[in-house]
């Protein structure tokens, strides 16, 4: 069942943002941010609600997962197209992909926000909750899981990062670019995406994240296996390389049940090396660790978050 009602849920971040004097705070929300984007598509019946408004930074894996729970409620109701979601900017394509990974639903999902204030020129919002709006009502737009719609691109949430700080064409999808475009009013797709999704009721908060640099000593590591912790990602670098004196720690790690999971270190990648050397993929996956496939480090801990939450331990 495809109803036309479309709920845009608005959580903050610079779309909602005015700078007063003091600094840009987020101020608008529900219709005060939709603005005229809610009459120029007649074909959809907009409902706004306003889950929160705060900058993305300040969002908790709590909030986070209430606004999973949200959104699939409205998925499930019979009335409800799709749901498109404004968002600060720099935790975007987490949300975007937590939102892919556990919910299952073929109704679209669009993530979109701005990279300019509404106190500042060539203000972003509109055109992009727009153009959200657009994709939303698109009938192809089944099946293909939660977007990032910006700048009249389409990606989706699995491979798209943030890429500049400033530019507001910030979101790239490095390994493969956008899934589509969207030409003034006309949309075109260019592939769709096979879905990655966990069955998981809850997340397990105890996943930590650390990077790897040139000579850096496995000091945080040690800490975190002596806690006892249930999950640690490691971004490495190149395609998932981490020192050899990290390997003895990642192997007392996973004997212990700690699950370890190593992520590139490049804009895109894949884990993939033909190397016999300690630190590279096969000493990785001997040692116990997990690579992650075609994730970067912030979704492969998004993605061990919700498979050990699906295992019970959260
Ligand atoms: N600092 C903002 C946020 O993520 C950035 C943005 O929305 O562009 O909330």
């Amino acid at each position: 069942m495809n109803g036309n009602s479309v709920v845009v849920i608005t959580t903050g971040g610079t779309i909602a943002m005015r700078d007063d004097g003091a600094g840009a705070v987020p101020v608008l929300e529900g219709e005060g941010l939709l603005g005229e984007s809610a009459n120029r598509l007649p074909e959809v019946a907009l409902q706004s609600e306003a889950f929160a408004n705060l900058p993305s930074v300040h969002l908790t894996l709590t909030q986070l997962w209430q606004l999973r729970q949200r959104v699939g409620a409205h998925l499930a109701d019979e009335a409800v197209r799709g749901v498109v979601i404004t968002h600060g900017t720099d935790t975007l394509v987490e949300t975007a992909f937590l939102l892919d990974l556990t919910l299952a639903s073929p109704k679209p999902v669009v993530v979109t926000g701005a990279m300019r204030t509404v106190s500042e020129a060539g203000y972003d919002g509109h055109a992009n909750i727009q153009q959200a709006l657009r994709v939303v009502a698109d009938d192809e737009a089944r099946h293909r899981g939660t977007m990032v719609v910006f700048t009249d691109e389409i990606h989706a949430a699995r491979y798209v990062t943030k890429s500049q700080s400033h530019s507001p064409a910030t979101f790239r999808s490095p390994n493969w670019g956008p899934m589509g475009r969207i030409f003034g009013t006309e949309i075109v797709w260019g592939w769709t995406v096979t879905r990655d999704w966990v069955e998981c009721e809850q997340l397990e908060p105890d996943v930590h994240l650390l990077m790897v640099a040139t000579g850096t000593e496995p000091l945080l590591l040690s800490m975190l296996v002596e806690q006892r912790v249930a999950g640690i990602v490691i971004e490495g670098v190149g395609a998932n390389r981490v020192p050899p004196s990290w390997l003895p720690w990642i192997r007392r790690a996973t004997a212990q049940g700690t699950a370890v999971v190593v992520a590139h270190g490049t804009a895109g990648g894949h884990a993939s090396d033909g190397y016999g050397y300690a630190g590279a993929a096969r000493s990785l996956v001997e040692a116990g660790a997990t690579l992650a496939r075609g994730l970067d480090a912030r979704k492969a801990r998004l993605r061990l978050m919700a498979t050990l939450g699906q295992a019970g331990r959260g």
